[in-house]
């Protein structure tokens, strides 16, 4: 969504200046809304420097009653000939400079005009929260601040006549550094604007003729600092290349990519419906296949070969041009990896492409023409084999973060010091090579580095970086964990200052109150008289071994009337984690907790969510409470939700617990409970099941760790026993009530999480595989009978066949997303794998964020406290699930990378032949999964046979027959095939990352 000022006009009101707006939000068809948006000048927002003696009289108290903290140094850095000075930075120094901006040996006292943070959430919105992150936990080191310029009555500017948006805005951004200089200029304190924007230099001198405050590009200011070398290598290349003025070799005769269209140009042909937009996804198995999702078409668009992927990432947003039908396709049945490719490719020159210039001819076409050519590939989307492809005409927003990956040795000379261009490849293998510019290349060799990427202009056929840092030796553990959760975004730094301080003061002797009437606790906790006792109740828990952060406990009482009363207790997580502050601010960026092999990242800080809120046995903790009375048939006849406080009488494992129960000769009231919930939990598991729940499959390993050496031992798949079942049945239970619950009360921001049904394109391949080797098929009619199907697969001879086609299958299907109800109707709100028609997650809130809110919610819904407008006001909510879904897919991504980590090492010492699976068939190799370590890998057809020529590829079999290495009868290799592969790990010397290599035996 895009807002747009149109008409800014002033008023005078009693207490101050009021704007008024006219914004237009563009929305997703094309049409405008027209919002007025009024907003109050102030005179009351101080300068925050602590040197200033005029403003900290006229501060008023924010919402929250706390008076805003002078932050900027009396004694700021001198740097030469400007002397003391803050820091104003403009959008495009924040975008292309965050990590300068994060830096410890640069940048102190900067002011972050409000206007800047606005365009830079527009722009971007993982350097969004990074500047927020260092606005909002400047300590006494780094020291930013937001300056609220449009707010300001003495900063406000109008649009002029004619002024574009980002004029306007710059003469904003002026306006805030001549306010500040003068504001200062007693204090002996000077402003610097750093900005790369000449044309906005040039402005300054103009406006402001006795030069009342500096200008510098980002290569001029650090140029003035004291450590000037260390920083300006550090310096963006775009910059790098127009200010220091090394340029790279020219070469202007060749244009490797298409222009991209002008604004213009794509604004016109999306509301005519010739142009399309949509998020590009990158073939993980061929680096220059990508595919776009768009609502007309029942199926991806394809985008083949470099020329029509024009430059884009992984995940961009992009905007599409059909190609003509004559240059439709197959998707490729080649692989091919980044990694691999042009590995001899000169960092310093362009390097020719045949590829690039062959279908250089564009075909002329009238828009007409366009709208019967979309039509045309819908049909085609509904026969089979031929696919409708694309090109990108324009990148409307980039999905550039940092990214991890190690220099290529063989772009390096080692003859010369100084600065040279080199290749960085990067981990994720769906990426391009970047060309960074380094006088560091031979120290940094065989370390992994941190990089951003900077500017991709269409007559360099690489992108171009910038070195930002060095993690460490390649497979050096640290180097390694830090790599996969920085490629992952996971924020691991330690908990800020700001953010611990949220903490009870009491720290680990925090305590329950023995009595809830207490008067004394009363008066400290206003809402205690609405909590209930349940100390009385015989509450456990049930966890993996080694559990410390315990969200769930549960019990199970038999009623006088013959039916259970069941409760399932959660950490009250919320009566620590208030909205609003710096700690709830945390939580939400966070998004969930990271579970790592040897190491956890924490979404809470420890004190929470290993002590306080964990429901640990023998002591008393709050918590949330869902009590059911449950009938025999595990039926509810009702149901209530209450804050309490409880006392688990014991924290089992999985296994203790089903010892437990198992065991006959414990028959005390606990393990009676215990044995009811385990009983219950049946019946509700077969109700789903009935219901159509799915029961899919991952291979999911666990890694032991050797305790003393934290050196990896041996993998195993997870074993489930009854109690996994036990407590999953009731946890799922309970965020279905809730669900309910505060859908009712909050129909339209309810928090929710919801798993769409595939659309049986999906499982197309699938199920024309299943078909052509095993007669078998798999049916989308509903979940029920996609369930049945599933439960059909199986192979009298292999146990493991139908395991596989659930893993197969769940990659088909979508994933499950959170959402808040305003969203989406009702009907849509549907599970599609748990079978339910409405669902939250409510149950893990030390660790998820999702859980938080429904909290709130729920909270909200019974009355307990009134619910934040935070989680009222659709917009907001729908800013917290966007961020959530993508950590949690994150954290999931990290989470397996991890395993894979280990297992690569565990494989390092030990060579087996093992038993995989032939899961995919391509022109140029096979892709193989092995069970036991969870692993999957490629085997190309060079390392099958040694006559790659005359290997045949039959698509329609999926079978690929190669004449082997030993022998010389044919060998017909095809999917679902089980066969013998010898497994062993290797490190490539190309990215330095270590695979399970695997060979056909
Ligand atoms: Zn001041």
């Amino acid at each position: 969504m895009s807002t747009k000022v149109v008409v800014p006009r002033k008023k005078r009101l009693s207490e101050g200046l009021t704007v008024t707006q006219k914004v237009f939000i563009r929305s997703r068809n094309g049409g405008a809304t027209k919002i007025i948006r009024e907003h109050y000048l102030r005179n009351d927002i101080p300068c925050l420097s602590k040197s200033c003696t005029k403003c900290q009289s006229i501060v008023v108290p924010d919402a929250k009653n706390e008076l805003p903290k002078f932050i900027l140094s009396e004694n700021p850095q001198v740097i030469a000939n400007i002397g003391k000075h803050y820091v104003v930075v403009d959008t495009n120094i924040v975008l292309l400079a965050i990590d300068l901006l994060e830096n410890i040996s640069c940048f102190f006292d900067v002011i972050v005009p409000q206007i800047v943070l606005d365009e830079v959430r527009n722009r971007s919105y993982p350097v969004y929260t990074r500047l927020r992150t260092l606005c909002r936990d400047s300590d006494d080191t780094k020291r930013f601040i937001v300056f609220h310029n449009e707010f300001n009555e003495k900063t406000f500017v109008d649009r002029l006549p004619d002024e574009t948006i980002n004029d306007r805005n710059d003469r904003a951004i002026r306006k805030t550094c001549e306010w500040y200089a003068q504001h200062l200029k007693d204090y002996g304190i000077n402003i610097v604007l750093v900005t790369n924007d000449r044309l906005n230099r040039e402005a300054v001198k103009k406006e402001s003729k006795e030069q009342g405050y500096f200008t510098k590009s980002l290569y001029e200011y650090a140029d003035l600092l004291s450590n000037a070398d260390e920083i300006k290598e550090l310096i963006p290349n775009v910059d790098n290349y127009a200010e220091s003025k090394e340029l790279l070799p020219e070469d202007k005769s060749e244009v490797v990519f298409p222009e991209y269209y002008q604004t213009s140009r794509v604004m016109g042909g999306l509301r005519s419906g010739v142009l399309y937009q949509g998020n590009v996804q990158i073939s993980e198995y061929n680096f220059l296949e990508g595919s776009v999702s768009l609502p007309r078409f029942s199926k991806p668009v394809l985008i083949v070969g470099q020329k029509n992927l024009n430059r884009a990432f992984n995940g961009d947003q992009v905007v599409v041009e059909l190609l003509p039908e004559s240059e439709w396709k197959a998707p490729s049945s080649l692989t091919l990896d980044s990694e691999h490719f042009d590995i001899n490719d000169n960092p310093d020159g362009q390097g020719e492409e045949d590829e690039f210039n062959r279908n250089g001819a564009e075909a002329v076409i009238s828009d007409k023409q366009r709208r019967l050519l979309a039509k045309e590939a819908i049909n085609a989307q509904k026969s089979k084999k031929v696919q409708p492809t694309a090109k990108i005409v324009s990148i409307t927003r980039r999905s550039w973060r940092q990214y991890v990956g190690q220099i290529a040795p063989s772009s390096v000379d080692d003859k010369t010091n100084g600065i040279q261009n080199v290749f960085v490849i990067l981990m994720d293998k769906c990426l391009p090579k970047i060309r960074i510019r380094t006088r560091r290349a031979q120290e940094l060799l065989g370390k992994r580095i941190v990089i951003s990427v900077d500017s991709w202009p269409e007559n360099y056929k690489y992108p171009l970086g910038h070195f930002v840092r060095d993690l460490g030796d390649v497979e050096s553990t640290q180097a390694e964990t830090e790599a996969l959760l920085l490629e992952h975004d996971v924020e691991y730094r330690p908990f800020s200052k700001k953010v611990l301080e949220c903490l009870p003061s009491e720290g680990h002797n925090w305590k329950a109150p023995v009595k809830l009437d207490d008067p004394e606790e009363i008066s400290k906790d206003p809402l205690l008289p609405k909590r209930q006792d349940l100390r009385d109740k015989l509450i456990c828990s049930i966890d993996p071994p080694g559990c410390v952060d315990i969200d769930d406990a549960l019990h199970a009482k038999k009623l006088p009337n013959g039916n259970w009363e069941v409760g399932v207790h959660i950490a009250d997580v919320t009566h620590f984690v208030k909205t609003g502050t710096a700690l709830d601010a945390e939580g939400a960026s966070r998004g969930t907790s990271v579970y790592l092999v040897d190491k956890r990242i924490d979404m809470l800080p420890m004190l929470l969510g290993t002590d306080l809120c964990s429901l640990k046995p023998y002591v008393d903790r709050f918590a949330f409470s869902v009590l059911w009375e449950l009938d025999d048939n595990a039926d509810i006849v009702n149901v209530n939700f209450t804050k309490s406080v409880i006392k688990s009488r014991e924290a089992f494992s999985y296994e203790q617990a089903q010892l437990r129960i198992d065991d006959p000769n414990q028959t005390d009231e606990l393990t009676l409970g215990m044995r009811a919930l385990l009983q219950l939990s049946i019946k509700l598991k077969q109700k789903r099941l009935d219901a159509g729940a799915l029961n899919l499959a991952s291979p999911e390993v666990k890694v032991h760790m050797d305790s003393e050496t934290a050196d990896p031992g041996e993998v195993e798949i997870k074993k489930l026993l009854a109690t996994n079942s036990l407590v999953e049945e009731f946890m799922l239970l309970a965020n279905i009530s809730v669900a309910r619950k505060i859908y009712d009360a909050f129909p339209q921001t309810a928090m929710l999480r919801r798993h769409a049904a595939s659309p049986s394109t999906n499982f197309e391949v699938l199920n024309e595989m299943l078909q052509k080797r095993k007669n078998m098929h798999i049916s989308l009619e509903s979940s029920k009978a996609l369930a049945d199907s599933l439960d059909r697969c199986i192979d009298p001879e292999d146990a493991y066949f139908n395991t596989l086609v659930r893993i197969m299958s769940t990659r088909c299907m979508m994933a499950a997303q959170y959402f808040f109800s305003g969203a989406y109707s009702y009907p849509d709100f549907r599970h599609y794998g748990l079978a339910v028609d409405i669902y939250t997650h409510f149950t893990s809130p030390i660790r998820r964020y999702c859980d938080v809110v429904a909290h709130r919610q729920l909270a909200g819904a019974i009355g307990y406290e009134p619910l934040s407008l935070d989680h009222r006001d659709k917009h907001k909510m729908d800013m917290i699930c966007r961020n959530i879904n993508r950590k949690h897919r994150n954290a999931q991504f990290a989470g397996r990378a991890s395993i894979e980590y280990y297992v690569g090492q565990v494989m390092r010492n030990n060579e087996s032949i093992e038993t995989g699976y032939v899961i995919k068939v391509f022109n140029n190799g096979i892709v193989v999964l092995v069970p036991k370590f969870g692993v999957e890998g490629l085997i190309r057809i060079e390392n099958l046979t040694d006559s790659a020529e005359d290997a045949v590829f039959d698509e329609l079999e999926f079978k690929l027959s190669f004449k082997p290495k030993t022998g010389d009868k044919v060998r017909d290799v095809h999917v679902f095939e089980k066969v013998d592969v010898q497994v062993r790990s290797v490190l490539d010397p190309i990215t330095s990352k270590r695979k399970a290599e695997l060979l056909l035996v």
